[in-house]
């Protein structure tokens, strides 16, 4: 807090407005942490970055951003937006000079609350009140703005769903009205949010407003449906099965795999929690509610956790079988693997090369 207030600080005794505003202000009020905090402010970017020389300009060229001290400042100069195309970004922005209409342009209530270098809190919007009835209201008809902006829908849901806040009545309205805009956005932005809202430990609840508002289809997720309470958002991506639509890491995809296979299996086989790891068989675990805790003992409790716990080399398997490398050695692992797993052979070097030469040397 005191980092961010000195930023608000270096910017006024230049001369300029500024007020932190939107996530963090809203989290601070509700006592949660943020990840970034957003400043607003009169200064436009080039005055920005003449104040902070080491700040870097977004894209857009609209704010700048400052990472310094471990955190992550947005900072966006007031302003007023005109036609938006592609029901997302507006053509046009338009610098101003008055916070009150720079609130105007935002989401919801709860995101329109200011706190000023002094910690005075600045509600034009009563953002305050809504906050204290938890629950998401637009600013300005949401018809307008979900029309104007179709990802307001999602953060709609997303807030609602992270916060534990209702969706006032004309926001579901209105979401009714502009759910099929959802389709126009692109697939990062969707996943962006969808992202949060399964990895929120609230995620059924936002898995539950998605299908009874009946974005599960604008979104084309047509398992949600199937998708149980988890822990886990991989795990829900896992269920909803759209690697080939929406954009996944490598990282992800190799894990989402891991877990479908995981999922199709015993949790509490060796082989199979040896195969596809902790992570996997306890998100497939939690997903068919088996106690993560019985998962874990059984992981734990594996005689090898990998190929090189095997008191055996490949060395030695060439030199027991007398022949050169070949595709065999990884036979013989496989083999020799399941038996230890199982607890049918030792884990000892004898125990094992003699298993290796009576059941393979010719
Ligand atoms: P988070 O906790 O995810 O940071 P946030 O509310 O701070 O939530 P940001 O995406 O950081 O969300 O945006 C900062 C502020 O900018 C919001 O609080 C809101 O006031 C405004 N804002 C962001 N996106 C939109 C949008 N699509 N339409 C209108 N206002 C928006
Ligand atoms: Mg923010």
């Amino acid at each position: 807090m005191d980092k961010a207030l000195k930023v608000l600080e270096d910017i006024t005794s230049n001369g300029y407005k500024a007020y932190l505003v939107g996530g963090y202000v809203r989290n601070y009020l509700l006592d949660l942490p943020s990840n970034d905090v957003d400043i607003t402010t009169n200064a436009t970017p080039k005055e920005l970055m003449e104040i902070f020389p080491e700040s870097i300009p977004t894209e857009d060229y609209g704010s700048v951003t400052i990472n310094k001290n471990a955190g992550k400042y947005e900072i966006t100069t007031f302003r007023k937006e005109f036609d938006y195309v592609d029901h997302r970004r507006p053509k046009e922005i338009k610098y101003i000079d008055d916070l009150y209409e720079d609130l105007l342009r935002r989401d919801f209530t709860v995101n329109t609350i200011c706190m000023d270098k002094d910690k005075n809190i600045i509600d034009l919007l009563n953002g305050r009140e809504d906050l204290n009835n938890r629950v998401i209201k637009s600013v300005g008809d949401p018809k307008v703005k979900f029309c104007e902006d179709a990802l307001r829908m999602l953060r709609a849901v997303r807030f609602a769903t992270i916060l534990d806040f209702t969706l006032d009545d004309l926001v579901v309205e209105a979401i009714n009205i502009n759910k099929q805009y959802i389709k126009e956005l692109s697939y990062t932005r969707k996943k962006e949010e969808l992202d949060k809202i399964f990895s929120s430990p609230n995620a059924y609840k936002g898995i539950k407003l998605l299908l009874d508002l009946g974005l599960d289809k604008e979104l084309e997720l047509d398992k949600l449906k199937d998708v149980s309470p988890t822990n886990s958002s991989l795990g829900i991506w896992s269920v909803l099965d759209v690697v080939d639509k929406y954009p996944f890491t490598n990282n992800e995809k190799e894990l989402i795999n891991l877990i479908n296979c995981a999922l199709k299996q015993d949790n509490l086989d060796p082989i199979n929690l040896y195969t596809y790891g902790l992570y996997a068989n306890s998100v497939a675990a939690s997903i068919k509610n088996i106690d993560i805790k019985d998962i874990t003992e059984a992981y734990n409790n594996l005689v090898i956790h990998g190929r090189k716990e095997l008191d055996i080399t490949s060395e030695n398997i060439i030199s027991i079988i007398n022949k050169p490398p070949g595709e065999y050695i990884s036979n013989i692992y496989d083999d020799i693997e399941k038996e230890v797993l199982y607890k049918k052979l030792p884990n000892d070097k004898i125990s094992i090369s003699n298993y290796i030469r009576d059941k393979y040397k010719d």
